[in-house]
């Protein structure tokens, strides 16, 4: 079924706001980063992104750095998971076996460590671990990450109508180039000979 819904399901969307805290709004199509007024003002913080404060070694930095590298695990750019392992590994977490789903057993990951990067990294395995993970994406176009809520996992742009979040309207704008394309290609003057 098409949802416009693009929160993540549970803790996840956790993530998800913190990968937009860098963004390319529609109407001026200029990337913006949010995260340094954020860092600055804890209400803000907590209101945006909740979870923990910013610990000491949650330098702005850190934080970009982080959200870059989960951003290219997003985009399918980190395929062999190295940047993501890399982060996993520099955080303490433990892994619990939990009763999840039907009473299968799944995986509870957890941090020792408060900082935010670690509860993010947390937050990230337990996706991974529950399948979630994969359906967080940036749109095609403009970046913005979403959760694909689709049956097949087929979703690309951020949103199909102008009503979406923040008005965007990618994937009609995609339509319609590829529309204005396959027009062009057919009035141009190439012919076979007909
Ligand atoms: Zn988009």
């Amino acid at each position: 079924m098409q949802t416009h819904n693009q929160a993540a399901p549970g803790a996840l969307e956790l993530v998800r706001r913190f990968l937009n805290t860098w963004s390319i709004p529609n109407q001026t199509r200029v990337e913006v980063d949010n995260l340094p007024v954020l860092a600055r003002d804890a209400d803000k913080w907590r209101e945006e992104l909740s979870l923990h404060p910013r610990a000491e070694s949650d330098t702005l930095e850190r934080l970009s750095e982080l959200r870059s590298d989960l951003r290219k695990s997003c985009e399918g750019l980190d395929d062999d998971h190295q940047l993501l392992n890399a982060w996993l590994a520099r955080v303490a977490l433990s892994v619990k076996a939990v009763a999840a789903e039907g009473g299968a057993p799944g995986l509870c990951v957890t941090s020792a460590d408060t900082s935010y990067v670690a509860s993010i990294l947390a937050l990230v395995a337990n996706a991974i671990s529950s399948g979630t993970w994969s359906r967080l994406k940036t749109c095609d176009d403009c970046r913005w990450a979403f959760y694909d809520h689709t049956r097949n996992g087929s979703k690309r742009w951020c949103g199909m109508t102008k009503g979406g979040v923040d008005g965007r309207a990618c994937g009609t704008i995609a339509k319609v180039s590829a529309f204005r394309a396959r027009a062009a290609a057919k009035k141009s003057p190439i012919t076979d000979g007909g």
